[in-house]
């Protein structure tokens, strides 16, 4: 493992739940329904984090339970049932339909598993109900999307057919260019999970080598591997050298000849290396600080310290899975302070110790930091922007690059009127 200090802290915390990821699973899956069993605080939640799509019929939904139906657990279930069949019978479209279970003690209380499972024998296939907690007791918010998956791992059939499985939710554009430039260096059969319709599953067994896009899916690879799938060891894919490397590993597990790897990809890489050059000169020695909440944390620093010259103060991650981890904590500079988990108020005084140029950190979070003088970036914006692959470099340093430009245009400007 590289020289960076593994460290823990637990406390209060300051995260977006689950239910967010339920923002991009949708549009990636137009096919499923997310409806959400929560309070009213959840219904709000998800809306204001899909901003327009609440102006159209959105495709997932929120059943509130108020009070009264939570009288008696009987109630809390017919009511849920109910809910569901009125839901089905308006849209007849919706071919899989989750459960999305929340935080409320009365919701905790609701076996959703069991709920599904009933609603699964009535309907008789003709939509698939699953189910999974976007609790912000249990899951921050991409680890929604980890949940999302291993419900539909159990529908996924059998085979042992050759494959590689880019698994985690990417915009379609960015997918469909990985998915040409590994066809390039001559890999055939590339399948996705989850894929663009939530009933088009790819089958999956001893042949499928799994290649993650997101460093979010613990319980989702673990259980790839348990249906017989070999993970993929590599960097995730963000920034040129990280994407690069990714690429890499998945040609050397198909056994592809360097000569053609190198081919397809050192034209873009030097590409990339070249529209990095102006964002380096803003982002070089930066003090950056990211607080945990995406699990994006460790590949992005090893992006901004490696590639755009930051300096790293500390690197927050909510949870952290060491074995998923290695390839990018190893080229993490010695040294680096990743803390696991949070102690929100012990980190903000952190951050007001080291006085960082940078913070990356939840939405919550950013408004008093902007207040007290610090440049912010939230880290869900990194969550919808397209920033992965090689092409991507530019565009992922630009997002960093863009709050301290603005932040030294203020500084200019308050000066002037000094
Ligand atoms: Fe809030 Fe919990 Fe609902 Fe998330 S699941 S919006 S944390 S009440």
């Amino acid at each position: 493992m590289s020289g960076a200090q593994l460290l823990k802290e637990t406390g209060p915390r300051e995260v977006f739940c689950g239910l967010t990821s339920i923002v991009w699973l949708h549009r990636r899956m137009p096919d499923a329904f997310f409806l959400v069993v929560g309070s009213r605080t959840c219904a709000h939640l998800i809306q204001s984090a899909a901003g327009v799509m609440i102006f159209a019929e959105p495709r997932f939904g929120t059943a509130i339970l108020e009070e009264r139906d939570l009288a008696g657990l009987a109630d809390a279930h017919e009511e849920l049932d109910r809910v569901v069949k009125n839901l089905l019978e308006r849209r007849p479209e919706i071919k899989t339909l989750f459960l999305v279970g929340s935080c409320p003690s009365e919701v905790i209380k609701i076996d959703l598993a069991r709920v599904a499972e009933n609603l699964n024998k009535q309907l008789m296939g003709s939509v698939r109900v699953l189910n999974y907690s976007g609790s912000g007791i249990e899951t921050t918010f991409t680890q929604g999307e980890d949940g999302a998956l291993k419900a539909l791992i159990p529908l996924m059939g059998e085979s042992n057919e050759d494959q590689l499985l880019l698994v985690g939710t990417l915009a379609n554009a960015v997918e469909d260019r990985l998915i040409k430039l590994f066809e390039r260096m001559g890999i055939k059969n590339i399948k996705s999970f989850p894929p663009r319709q939530s009933t088009d599953l790819p089958s999956i067994g001893k042949g499928t080598k799994v290649l993650l896009t997101q460093p979010y899916l613990t319980e989702t690879q673990r259980q790839l591997k348990d249906r017989g799938a070999e993970i993929i060891e590599a960097p995730f894919p963000l920034g040129a050298e990280g994407s690069h490397l990714w690429m890499k590993s998945a040609a050397k597990a198909f056994s592809i000849d360097k000569t053609v790897v190198e081919t397809v990809l050192n034209p873009l890489l030097l590409r990339s290396q070249k529209a990095l050059e102006p964002y380096k000169e803003i982002l070089k020695d930066k003090k950056l600080f990211l607080l945990p909440e995406s699990q994006l944390e460790i590949p992005l620093a090893r992006f901004l310290s490696r590639e755009c010259g930051m300096k790293l103060v500390e690197v927050g991650t909510p949870y952290l899975n060491r074995e998923m981890m290695k390839p990018d904590l190893e080229l993490l500079p010695e040294n680096t302070v990743v803390m696991e988990g949070q102690h929100v108020e012990k980190q903000l005084d952190r951050v007001r110790e080291s006085h960082p140029d940078l913070v990356v950190c939840g939405m919550g979070l950013a408004n008093p930091l902007e207040a007290e003088g610090f440049s912010t970036k939230w880290s869900i914006e990194l969550v919808f922007s397209p920033i992965h692959g090689i092409d991507q470099a530019a565009d992922l340093a630009e997002l960093f690059a863009r709050p301290l430009r603005r932040h030294e245009l203020l500084n200019k400007k308050l000066l002037s009127h000094a």
